[in-house]
């Protein structure tokens, strides 16, 4: 046996040893507020079909690149059509992340995203040996599209709706990076449901795009881990070959290819309540004015609020058995997180009986602040 110096630790790339484990709180009998999921469940037709399914599914391999999965979404983007366009999908979106960071950036090459945003975007870059380079967004909770561009990074991230602020970024941003960028961008729409606008079909003309989406959100199926990526035939391909094969179980699968049916309880279920997310998430911003927490614009199923009381606020409501995000040490810029001092609390939308807990609980907060 050949003697290596040091423990397994110093054996590891110092991407890895630099890197804490992903700390969400987790509670479960609390009424979790804290991820941006569907509140309101999962599509019974994605229900029916794990019942239905999962005698075979559990005992044999998955298809190799989801591919009836595939066409589906193909159609539920409204690319169907499109020349020279696929899907890639993965185990979650962050598994379609991490895997276009992979199959694009070499070693040392960077990868530019406005910021904040998805936390997960600089773990990727760096976990993939690249680095990442942050942009501030402005105080339009927009982003400097010239400046992120002037960065000749090998890979431009953008996320709109944005997490975690919850603002989308402006069509002409998005359209001038997916232009001029030099190597590949990346649009993560995660909450394209809850967003006024959406930019899938720019990968019809632009073929060093990738827009990526998930199931974790407006379909309810985070549990599930399926998430998929459009793009010009070519991007998808690469990204699936840096993805590797049997990424997305059969069970999960199955879900998706359900949720996805033109039915009240598939793709109807899933868009009633993204709708019911959007009024209920003016309506509880409105409410939360009345404790002096203003909540930026929201295009998502999630309410941001700057403020420097977030860490206490989400403690106090955390020991009454309501969990929201805590999120301390965002940058300065722009202004309105100076003036929290980089502290702001981020809160899930859902069903108005849970908002009304969440609001009951704020009051009691309150109460003996
Ligand atoms: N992108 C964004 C912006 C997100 O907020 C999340 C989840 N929080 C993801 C991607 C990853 O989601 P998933 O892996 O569950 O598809």
């Amino acid at each position: 046996m050949i003697a290596v110096e040091g423990d397994a630790t110093q054996l590891a790339r110092e991407a890895v040893r630099a890197l804490p484990r992903y700390d969400a709180r987790c509670a479960p009998d609390a009424i979790d507020l804290s991820d941006n999921i569907n509140l309101w469940g999962a599509p019974p037709a994605s229900l029916r079909a794990i019942g239905r399914d999962h005698v075979l599914a559990c005992s044999r391999y998955p298809s190799l690149y989801s591919e009836p999965l595939r066409a589906a979404l193909l159609r539920y983007v409204g690319l169907q059509a499109a020349r020279e366009v696929s899907v890639v999908t993965g185990c979650g979106s962050d598994d379609v992340l991490d895997a276009a960071i992979r199959a694009f950036g070499d070693p040392g090459d960077e990868v530019a995203f406005p910021a904040p945003t998805f936390a997960m975007i600089p773990i990727f870059a760096r976990l993939n040996g690249l680095v990442p380079v942050a942009v501030p967004l402005n105080d339009e909770f927009d982003v400097d599209a010239e400046r992120l561009v002037d960065r000749g990074a090998k890979i431009t991230y953008l996320c709109t709706p944005n997490n975690p602020t919850s603002t989308a970024l402006t069509r002409e941003t998005v359209e001038y990076v997916a232009a001029n960028a030099a190597g590949l961008v990346i649009i993560d729409e995660a909450y394209a449901e809850f967003a006024p606008d959406t930019f899938a079909s720019l990968v019809a003309t632009h073929d060093r795009l990738l827009v990526t989406r998930t199931f974790s959100k407006a379909f309810g199926l985070a549990g599930l881990r399926v998430g998929y990526g459009v793009g010009s035939e070519k991007v998808a391909d690469l990204v699936t070959r840096a993805r590797g094969p049997y990424k997305v179980n059969a069970l999960a699968e199955a879900a998706a290819l359900a949720a996805l049916e033109v039915s009240a309880d598939a793709i109807g279920w899933v868009e009633r309540h993204a709708a019911l997310a959007i009024e209920n998430r003016a309506r509880l911003a409105a409410e939360l004015r009345q404790f002096g927490l203003e909540a930026l614009p929201s295009a998502a199923n999630f309410l941001f609020v700057p403020t420097a009381r977030a860490p206490f606020l989400a403690e106090a409501l955390s020991n009454r058995g309501v969990l929201v995000r805590a999120i301390s040490g965002l940058p300065y810029n722009p202004t309105v997180l100076a003036a929290a001092e980089g502290h702001a609390l981020r809160i899930g939308v859902g069903p108005w009986e849970i908002m009304e807990t969440l609001l009951e609980t704020l009051r009691e907060v309150f109460a003996c602040a």
